[in-house]
């Protein structure tokens, strides 16, 4: 299983600052891919990103809302035919400090 990033995200990187395995990465600024994303073959479901997310954009899998459910896919995809693990700034990359 894994914790998905949904499309409430705002990009303040909160959760990337506590993931022990570094699995959230987020789609470039300007480019098609707008919010922060978790690879889910590498998160170890250990939860520590959910409190720290100032929106509650992030839920385990089993656990997104219905509204939310293409996430779950747009999540996987990004790592599989997006961008993926690239080499970000995060203060660039985020929204708010
Ligand atoms: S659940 Fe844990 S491992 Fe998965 S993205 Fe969140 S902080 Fe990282
Ligand atoms: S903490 Fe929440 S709002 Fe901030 S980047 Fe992560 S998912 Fe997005």
């Amino acid at each position: 299983m894994t914790h998905v990033i949904t499309s409430l995200c705002i990009r303040d990187g909160a959760c990337v600052e506590v993931c022990p395995v570094e699995c959230i990465v987020p789609g470039p600024k300007d480019g098609d891919w707008p919010i922060f994303y978790i690879d889910p073959d590498t998160c170890i479901d250990c939860g520590a990103c959910v409190p720290e997310c100032p929106v509650d954009a992030i839920f385990p899998e089993e656990d997104v809302p219905d509204d939310f459910a293409g996430d779950i896919e747009l999540n996987a995809a990004f790592f599989t035919d997006g961008p993926g693990y690239w080499a970000y700034n995060l203060e660039e990359e985020r929204v708010r400090e």
